[in-house]
């Protein structure tokens, strides 16, 4: 291929990944103001007209800053390669007197810290200017300082040591060095989540067991009618940041964990915290979690191999404003720009997490109650200020989850 036809083919690719975003933000704001004024038929005994229209403010909000978002990061994306950023970079470190592999690294991470960097004036509106306005922001700057300064640090103590042991493997493991990079990423996805909850989670929150009492025993019960072990249920100070509820699980293996936000306990009654569990239950014993690891692991090797032909390709450099084929660069454009090619398999990706999502709540409604995961979800809707009217192209392109009305009519059928 040459550098001008793999150059129009990824301006190509990076017009229509932005275009149909676009296409997908607008529709969804035109179909939420035009069902403003109604609460939708189901739900009329159940949200109010102000919760109903509090949400749909909310999601026109945060959609038009998302539109905002999609614009810069392609003017980001292009500054990067074709504007000659990441040659920019490049010549920066090979003016230092740095090995191969310790240039490749501290280009590589200060790339990702600058990209961060970035995406910080984004972060700070966001938090304290839209989430405040709906009154969900409860972080202070000071806690957003530290959160920044501890993200970077993670960067740099978990980040560089991994950044170094795959440049290492690309240098010195032959044509198929991708198989061993592929063996190594797996392997570190693994050690995160099994070492995240215990290791890194509590560096940004506290965790406290949940204290014995009705609700504990209940969890319990559940816990056993279900077969389930865990390494314990914990309330995270999620009101620490923000007004948002949510419950999950993390870990793997004997290090699992449950985990509820203080703000979910407070809002939620004892049976819908139980339908709420059970349906997360649902997802560990219908396997979601496998099946999520193993198509991850699926997806990086077709593209990590795909990598390894790129790399010998010299348009794949030229074609995307870097002149200087390396290894570290070869990873940074591959990283930074693969998206644009493969945002098409993202519907595909939210189709199965909806699936996921009905099989979960069919599980809750076998074991615990639908009504109460009905009533759950519905608080849940309210007080997130999450839209029960979002557009349905743009929730089938985005949404992890099944929209509200076809949710709660599946758990009622
Ligand atoms: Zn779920």
């Amino acid at each position: 291929m040459s550098t001008s036809l793999f150059t129009t083919l990824f301006i190509a690719a990076l017009g229509l990944y932005t275009g149909i975003q676009l296409w997908l933000a607008s529709r969804h704001m035109k179909y939420v103001t035009s069902h403003r004024d109604r609460v939708p038929e189901a739900f009329t005994s159940k949200i109010k007209l102000d919760a109903h229209q509090k949400a749909a403010d909310y999601t026109l909000a945060k959609t038009s800053l998302e539109r905002i978002e999609i614009v810069l990061g392609a003017i980001i994306l292009l500054a990067w390669t074709l504007g000659g950023g990441l040659e920019w970079l490049d010549s920066l470190w090979r003016s230092s007197q740095l090995s191969t592999l310790w240039l490749g690294t501290a280009y590589l991470l200060s790339l990702f810290a600058l990209l961060s960097l970035i995406d910080i004036p984004m972060s700070i509106y966001r938090t304290f200017v839209l989430e405040e306005k709906f009154g969900f922001n409860r972080t202070t700057v000071k806690t957003f300082i530290s959160d920044q300064f501890k993200q970077f640090l993670l960067l740099i103590i978990i980040g560089a040591p991994l950044i170094a042991l795959v440049l290492w493997l690309m240098d010195n493991m032959g044509t198929y060095w991708w198989l061993w990079v592929w063996a190594v990423w797996t392997g570190f996805g693994l050690l995160m989540m099994w070492a995240y909850p215990a290791f890194i989670a509590p560096l940004f929150n506290k965790f406290n067991p949940l204290e014995e009492g009705s609700l504990k025993q209940c969890i319990q019960d559940l816990l056993t009618r279900c077969g389930f072990k865990s390494n314990g249920i914990f309330i995270v100070d999620g009101s620490r940041r923000s007004g948002h509820g949510n419950a999950y699980f993390t870990g793997l293996g004997q290090n699992k964990r449950i985990v509820f936000f203080d703000t979910l306990i407070e809002s939620l009654s004892t049976d819908e915290i139980e339908a709420v569990l059970a349906h997360e239950l649902g997802h560990f014993k219908r396997r979601h979690i496998i099946k999520r690891i193993i198509s991850m692991a699926i997806f990086s090797l077709a593209g990590l191999a795909l990598l390894g032909w790129l790399i010998t390709q010299n348009w794949f450099y030229t074609g995307l404003g870097v002149n200087t084929a390396s290894l570290h660069a070869a990873l940074a454009l591959f990283l930074i720009a693969l998206p644009v090619f493969t945002f098409l398999l993202h519907p595909v990706s939210s189709w199965f997490s909806r699936k996921h999502e009905f099989e979960a709540d069919a599980y809750a409604a076998e074991v615990s109650n639908a009504d109460s995961l009905v009533h759950a979800l519905v608080k849940l809707y309210e007080e997130n200020a999450n839209t029960l009217t979002p557009d349905p192209l743009y929730s089938a392109f985005h949404d992890s989850h099944p929209p509200a009305a076809v949710r709660i009519a599946h758990l009622a059928s």
